[in-house]
């Protein structure tokens, strides 16, 4: 048996809406991607219930299905989908190299970095249960808000994204419990006004959540007072977390310019990155945006790029 490496046109680690999107454009255009899924395959939408706001649904899909029918557009076009966990790369060379699962190298002359980000969590257990179970915790308000319509919600965070969604929410919801833990914002200014200015968003400063209340759903949030410890139960049955998200972008370390938080960086007109033949999609990227179609138009983008990339090179 031969230890060369196997050498491919196109790598894409990740799957999720911009990894899949990627694969299937690529494998259009006959780059004969490979895809390595990474450790939760289908990425953050697997974790959610009903997806209503992508378009071509018009009576919406669970995330699971949604990531089910884009990984079958991705395999009849033949890319090669293979479940693993890339531990390494190597961009320093004129070709990329990748090891996948410690062992097997791959070397590639273009990747597309779609790794995604995840929420984060408080990490209370019934908050998590409930987030299991599809039971009224979420971390997306524009995803899931409109469940919410008419009902009241607690919402947790203090930066842009926090009033962001307190703002959005409040637009559906008669009552929005902004919960602060500090005593004061961490957002900028412009955005900390919108929520002052809305007058159905209640802000609790210096609070915190202590329990989240109810079996199957969300019957109440036990709110406490770092300060005082005074508790407040608040009846509502949704329950927003907006405290961040991380993008999965560890790997890239050292070989990549990323912000501080982790988010990749790219080109301002194009997805390609400081390294020739490397290129980034989806949230790995976004810290703004965050949505099912905005990534999966970045894998699009991405594919795009590394098509047009190879052919600049003669290679394709
Ligand atoms: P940030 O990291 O900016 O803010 C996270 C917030 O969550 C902080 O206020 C933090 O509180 C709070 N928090 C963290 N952990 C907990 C916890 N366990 N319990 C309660 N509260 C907690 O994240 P964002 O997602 O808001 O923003 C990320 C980046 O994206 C920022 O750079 C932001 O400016 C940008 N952004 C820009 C937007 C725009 O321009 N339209 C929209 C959305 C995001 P504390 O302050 O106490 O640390």
């Amino acid at each position: 048996m031969s230890n060369t490496p196997e050498h491919v046109k196109c790598l894409i680690i990740g799957s999720g809406p911009a990894g899949y999107s990627a694969a299937i454009y690529a494998a259009r255009a006959d780059l004969k991607p490979v895809m390595i899924e990474g450790p939760l395959p289908g990425g953050q939408l697997t974790q959610t219930t009903e997806v209503d706001n992508y378009p071509g649904y018009p009576n919406g899909r669970t995330g699971p299905d949604m990531m089910n029918d884009l990984r079958e557009q991705a395999v009849r076009f033949e890319t090669d989908v293979r479940s693993g966990w890339v531990t390494k790369v190597d961009f320093t060379g004129p070709v990329h190299k990748v090891w996948v699962d410690e062992k097997t190298e791959i070397h590639a002359d273009t990747v597309i970095i779609s790794t995604g980000a995840s929420a984060k969590w408080l990490g209370l257990p019934n908050e998590i249960r409930l987030r299991d179970i599809g039971g009224g915790v979420t971390a997306c308000a524009v995803c899931d808000g409109f469940f919410y319509k008419g009902q009241n919600v607690v919402l947790v965070g203090a930066g842009d994204s926090a009033c962001e969604e307190a703002t959005y929410l409040a637009k559906l919801c008669p009552k929005v419990y902004m919960l602060v833990r500090k005593d004061a914002f961490r957002a900028s200014k412009a955005m900390v006004h919108r929520v002052e200015n809305t007058p159905n968003i209640e802000v609790l400063f210096n609070t915190e959540v202590k329990d989240v209340l109810g079996e199957h759903a969300v019957e109440a949030v036990l709110a406490i007072n770092n300060k005082t410890k005074e508790e407040r139960k608040l009846n509502v049955t949704g329950l927003f977390i907006a405290i961040g998200h991380k993008p999965a972008t560890e790997l890239f370390k050292g070989m990549l310019d990323m912000d501080e938080a982790g988010y990749l960086k790219h080109d301002a007109d194009r997805t390609s990155t400081k390294i020739p033949g490397v290129f980034v999609a989806g949230d790995a990227a976004d810290k703004v945006y965050r949505q099912a179609v905005t990534s999966a138009g970045s894998g699009c983008m991405a594919a795009l790029d590394a098509e047009r990339w190879l052919a600049a090179q003669g290679k394709h």
